[in-house]
């Protein structure tokens, strides 16, 4: 059993220590302060391909990719070579541009839901849009959402909600509404007749249905093709609007993001990370019909400053230019089947109970038995292990996320050596933890 290695982490320690006392829990997002697997914060000085560099100089083979967006790899020349044309042109307009409309067809051309869009600046501000939207196309004031899936910090999501909200173990927020929160109404994911007892239960008042259409905010879970199929029925049924998040799994599961995967297609879809290519950008889009309601087409009232900037379209539009290319999504899959075989299997050598798996560039393991098919069952999943299996890979170079409770992300920059060292690395730590 190889000894474990020191990392060195003084400068990170110094840096959050000061953070702690300028920014609450000394970060500008919860899951970044590493609480649910302690040792602190890992503090980055920069990033380039699949790597990421702490201001102690430490190199680590990263899976987080900025929680997703870095799917061309980190700092992506191309990417920058187009950031930087915009920046001499001028980085934020409040005016039309050209490059919105550019975006815009990229986004209806591949999306099968999507026919109109509206750019916002982060995936919050797209699933708290599209719940003012479900409410005011259908009259109705009640949504559904389920248990463990996470839809940004808007007061009607942040009920039984997954992500920092479960690692933090703050499932519903103090400070909203309790009618708010009275009219999110939860279901178990992969569960069909918990979304019928629903509907059943509040006839006619049910506006729409939200959902991961694989959930990355519990862990990665994976939904039933019939489970989808059952939502999809239910809703046209109902007269209700069905949502697909795709703020994670857009344009990551597959170019036309998981409706495309699964030939599912939703009412309305709500997009992030990837779109903005290391950009804050979030949108919604989806039937016209539907999506005509929106200011100032429409009577629904939804604005932003800094949506549609310049700078946030050519990033997103030169990401989703590279991920057009053939191969890009073969190789998300090829690296990043590889690397959940090969972890499950060092687990399993040592005697460790894990469950996990991948589609395209997302990942996930649970260190249980499994198989995980809701929130619910993630919970059987040992967090201690977790923690101490975090830790001991980031003393190995490997940056995972510090939760049992998130996805993992793979990037074009990610190459075979890079998921075999991060292999090694995990049966090294699998003989010791
Ligand atoms: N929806 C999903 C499915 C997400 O994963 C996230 C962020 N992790 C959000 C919404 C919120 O996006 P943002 O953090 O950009 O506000």
């Amino acid at each position: 059993v190889a000894a474990p290695v020191k990392l060195n982490t003084k400068r990170s320690e110094e840096i959050f220590k000061e953070a702690q006392e300028l920014l609450p829990g000394g970060v500008n997002s919860p899951v970044r302060a590493f609480r649910s697997v302690g040792g602190g914060p890992i503090v980055f000085d920069r990033v380039k391909g699949a790597y990421c560099w702490d201001v102690d100089n430490n190199k680590y083979i990263d899976y987080v990719g900025s929680w997703g967006p870095a799917i061309v790899g980190h700092c992506n020349d191309e990417v920058n070579a187009a950031l930087k044309a915009q920046i001499d042109k001028g980085t934020s307009f409040g005016a039309p541009c050209e490059l919105e409309n550019v975006l815009a067809k990229m986004v209806i051309e591949r999306v099968p839901s999507v026919e109109m869009v509206r750019f916002v600046s982060s995936g919050t501000e797209a699933c708290l849009s599209v719940l003012r939207l479900m409410r005011a196309y259908t009259g109705r004031e009640k949504i559904i959402k389920f248990t463990g899936c996470y839809h940004g910090h808007a007061d009607s999501f942040l009920v039984k909600a997954g992500s920092g909200v479960i690692t933090l173990g703050l499932p519903d927020s103090p400070g909203v509404p309790k009618s708010t929160a009275a009219s999110t109404l939860t279901a178990t994911y992969n569960n069909l007749d918990s979304v019928k007892e629903l509907f059943a239960a509040n006839k006619g008042e049910i506006a729409g249905l939200i959902l991961e259409p694989v959930v990355g905010n519990s862990g990665f879970i994976v939904p039933t093709k019939e489970f989808l199929q059952g939502l999809r029925e239910i809703c046209t049924a109902e007269g209700a609007v069905l949502v697909f998040d795709e703020v994670m799994t857009g344009f990551r599961i597959s170019k036309g993001c998981a409706q495309e995967h699964f030939g599912i297609t939703p009412d309305l879809t709500t997009m992030g990370k990837v779109i903005g290519g290391g950009m804050p950008v979030g949108a919604y889009g989806g039937k016209k019909e539907i999506m005509k309601m929106v200011a100032p087409a429409g009577p629904m009232y939804q604005a932003g400053t800094l949506s549609g900037n310049p700078m946030a379209m050519t990033a997103g539009i030169k990401t989703l230019e590279i991920l057009g290319r053939p191969g890009a999504y073969e190789h998300l899959e090829k690296v990043t089947k590889r690397l959940i075989d090969g972890i499950i299997a060092a687990a399993r050598e040592h005697g460790h109970e894990i469950t996990g798996g991948n589609i395209s560039g997302m990942f996930g393991f649970f260190f249980c038995k499994g198989p995980v098919h809701c929130f619910e069952d993630a919970l059987a999943a040992d967090t201690a292990k977790f923690a101490r299996f975090h830790r001991a890979m980031l003393e190995e170079g490997v940056y995972l996320a510090p939760s049992q409770f998130e996805a993992g992300f793979t990037s074009l920059a990610h190459s075979e050596a890079d998921i075999d060292a991060t292999i090694a690395a995990a049966r090294r730590v699998f003989a010791r933890i």
